[in-house]
């Protein structure tokens, strides 16, 4: 899962991303409201954690620009203690939920978790489909109820296929999922993990589309 930190303060969005990137999420942090706009335009991401003071470019101005686009990626708000107006008036603007600065990395998990469940539709912290079963929140995978240890990546990819199975996803947009920026992408990155998510669960689980990409099949 990508996404996209947008926050002015250098503690605050060091400590979130690097928070964020040990359970196993891309992070791209920008500091400032035209970056984060510039960034939602160029890239794929599955949530914005939106400070609302920001440089540049308001966060509630960003958000009110992005529902205006008709985007419904969900936006958490991160604000001040003190500011209740600010929080209602981003709620009302289409944010989806917030957290009052400072907070606790394992709260933000916890809600960013709740976020991606809702909009994948789902209100159970399970992901099954067919013999799997896939827990977010531990990075756990079961396959027939036995263990199966994946690299945070292998599990990245394959909690990306399953939010839409069915549903191919290109090799460059698993690629997104997988690296943030800077992060030098190995050529054939995706294929190897692929190869080996197989080798682990079963070719079957996951399908090539020839010329398109991968998918998980809607019936396992
Ligand atoms: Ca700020």
């Amino acid at each position: 899962m990508r996404l996209l930190l947008v926050e002015d303060d250098p503690m605050i969005g060091k400590s979130a991303q690097k928070g964020l990137k040990q359970d196993g999420y891309t992070v791209d942090w920008v500091r400032d409201g035209q970056a984060a706009e510039l960034a939602l335009e160029n890239g794929v991401y599955d949530m914005v954690l939106l400070d609302l003071g920001l440089p540049r470019k308001a966060g509630l101005e960003v958000l009110a620009n992005l529902r205006r686009r008709k985007n419904r990626i969900p936006v958490l708000i991160l604000t001040a203690r003190d500011s209740v107006a600010d929080r209602v008036k981003g709620l009302d603007a289409g944010a989806d939920d917030y957290l009052v600065k400072p907070f606790d990395l394992d709260e933000l998990a916890a809600r960013i978790r709740a976020l991606l469940r809702r909009q994948a539709g789902r209100a159970e912290p399970i992901i099954e489909h067919g013999r799997l079963a896939v827990y977010p929140a531990t990075h756990e995978v079961l396959l027939d109820g036995v263990r199966v240890n994946l690299s945070a990546r292998e599990f990245s990819l394959l909690h990306a296929l399953l939010e839409r199975p069915g549903v191919p996803l290109s090799r460059v947009q698993l690629e997104e999922r997988i690296y943030g920026w800077g992060e030098e992408i190995e050529s054939n990155a995706v294929e190897v993990y692929i190869h080996s998510l197989r080798r682990k669960l079963g070719v079957e689980f996951i399908k090539n589309i020839r010329g398109v990409g991968y998918m998980v099949p809607k019936e396992l």
